[in-house]
C-alpha cells in the first residue's frame, strides 16, 4: 500500500509528490492525459511560490529561464501609449515548464507519473483508501489528494458541491502562436475604444506568444471558437499591423468566467487541492500559485499524519488553513478581474490593473 495516491500532474500534485517524497513518504501520481503538455496557462510564479520551489530545488533551473523583468506595451487603438513595468517581483514562466522541472525533480526522487491512468472509483474505511481506474486497477493508499483541477472527479466521486457561479460563454480565446517579426522585449496589449482588444505575451524559453482576447463574434452575436483564423482576425482588427502573421498554434483553448469553491475540501482520508477545490478568474494570476500553496499546505498535514500523529485535529488542520484562503482568493481576484475590465477602456492602462 502507497503512503499517499495522488490524482493528476498538474502543479498542484506535482508540488505535492515532490514535498511528500522528500519528506520520505511513498507517492504514487496518476495522469488520465497520455503524455505530458506544453501549454502556456499559468505564466506566472509569485515570490511565495518562488519559495515553495526553492525548498523543492527546482526554482533556479526556472529562474535560469524565465524572465523576473516584464515590461507592458499598451496600445488603444493602434497607436503606442505607453511602456510599463510589471508591478510585483514574479517570476514569467510557462506553466509546463513549472511542470517539466517538478517532473524532473520527481523522478531524481524515483517517481515518475503514471500516465493513461484515470482515477474512476474511491472507497475508503478507517485503514485507507481504494482507488479504482478506468481500466479496472486498483491502488490502495493510506491518504488520496485529488488534485484533478477544476473538473475534478476526486470532488465529485464524493459528492462534495462546488458552490459559486459561471458563466455559460467564453471571456476569452486564449492559444500559443508564433508571431515572426513582432518584438519579444514586451508584453503588448492592445485595446480599442469600440471595446475589446488582444494581448500577446512573448513566453520565455520558447518562440511562442500566449495570446488572448475577447472572442471574435459572427453576425448574429454567436461567439466563434479558437482558431488561428480567427486569432489573425483578432489581431487584425485590434492591433493593425498587417505585416505580422500569426503563425503555428499549438495551443487552442476559451476560457470561461467561474468562480466557484468546494463546500469542504477532506472527507476521511480524501483531501482535495488546487483547482480541484477552487477557481476563479485569472486576473492577479493567482490560480496555479494558490494550488502550490495548498499542496505545500496539504504535504504538512499528511508528514504529520503519517508519521502517527492522526487525530481528528491533524486532519483537520488542512482545511482549517485552506478553505477561508480560497474564500479570500475568489472575493480577490473576482474585484481584480472588475479593475482590469474598467482599466483597460482607458489609454495607457492594462492588466496590470490586476496586480494594485
Ligand atoms: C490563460 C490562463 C492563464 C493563467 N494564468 C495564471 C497565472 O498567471 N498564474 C496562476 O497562478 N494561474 C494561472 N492560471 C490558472 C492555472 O492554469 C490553474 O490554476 C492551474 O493549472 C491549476 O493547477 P492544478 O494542478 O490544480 O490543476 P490542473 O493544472 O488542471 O491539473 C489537473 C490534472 O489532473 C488530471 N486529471 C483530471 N481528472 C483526472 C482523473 N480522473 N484521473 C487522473 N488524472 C486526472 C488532468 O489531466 C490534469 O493534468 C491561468 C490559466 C489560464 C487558462
Amino acid at each position: 500500500m502507497t503512503d499517499v495516491l495522488i490524482v493528476g500532474s498538474g502543479p498542484t500534485g506535482l508540488t505535492l509528490a515532490c514535498e511528500l517524497a522528500l519528506g520520505g513518504a511513498s507517492v504514487r501520481v496518476i495522469e488520465e492525459r497520455t503524455a505530458p503538455h506544453r501549454e502556456s496557462r499559468g505564466k506566472g510564479l509569485w515570490p511565495s511560490s518562488l519559495e515553495v520551489l526553492e525548498g523543492l530545488g527546482v526554482a533556479e533551473p526556472l529562474r535560469a529561464v524565465g524572465s523576473s523583468e516584464v515590461v507592458l506595451r499598451k496600445y488603444f487603438d493602434g497607436a503606442h501609449v505607453n511602456d510599463t513595468p510589471m508591478p510585483g517581483s514574479g517570476l514569467l514562466i510557462g506553466q509546463w515548464q513549472i511542470q517539466e522541472a517538478l517532473r524532473d525533480r520527481l523522478a531524481g526522487l524515483g517517481v515518475r507519473v503514471e500516465y493513461g491512468s484515470r482515477l474512476a472509483g474511491i472507497a475508503q474505511d478507517a485503514a485507507g483508501v481504494r482507488a479504482e481506474l478506468a481500466d479496472g486497477t486498483v491502488i490502495g493508499a493510506r491518504y488520496l489528494a485529488g488534485c484533478d483541477g477544476g473538473r475534478s472527479t476526486t470532488r465529485k466521486l464524493l459528492g462534495i458541491p462546488f458552490e459559486g457561479s459561471g458563466e455559460e460563454e467564453p471571456a476569452m480565446v486564449i492559444g500559443d502562436v508564433r508571431a515572426p517579426g513582432l518584438s519579444r522585449d514586451f508584453w503588448h496589449q492592445w485595446f480599442t475604444s469600440e471595446g475589446g482588444g488582444i494581448l500577446l505575451c512573448p513566453m520565455p524559453g520558447t518562440d511562442t506568444f500566449q495570446l488572448q482576447a475577447p472572442p471574435e463574434q459572427d453576425e448574429r452575436g454567436g461567439l466563434l471558437p479558437p482558431s488561428l483564423e480567427s486569432f489573425q482576425r483578432l489581431f487584425d482588427r485590434h492591433a493593425r499591423m498587417p505585416g505580422i502573421r500569426l503563425a503555428d498554434a499549438t495551443w487552442l483553448s476559451a476560457w470561461r468566467v467561474n468562480v466557484r469553491m468546494a463546500t469542504r475540501i477532506r472527507e476521511g482520508r480524501v483531501f482535495l487541492a488546487g483547482d480541484a477545490a477552487h477557481v476563479h478568474p485569472i486576473a492577479g494570476g493567482l490560480g496555479m500559485n494558490t494550488g502550490i500553496q495548498d499542496a505545500a499546505a496539504l504535504s504538512r498535514t499528511l508528514a504529520a499524519a503519517l508519521a502517527g500523529r492522526a487525530g481528528q485535529e491533524v486532519l483537520d488542520a488542512y482545511e482549517a488553513e485552506r478553505l477561508p484562503v480560497a474564500a479570500e482568493v475568489l472575493a480577490d481576484t473576482s474585484r481584480r478581474y472588475e479593475r482590469v475590465m474598467a482599466a483597460v477602456r482607458t489609454p495607457g492602462r492594462g492588466t496590470e490593473a490586476g496586480l494594485d
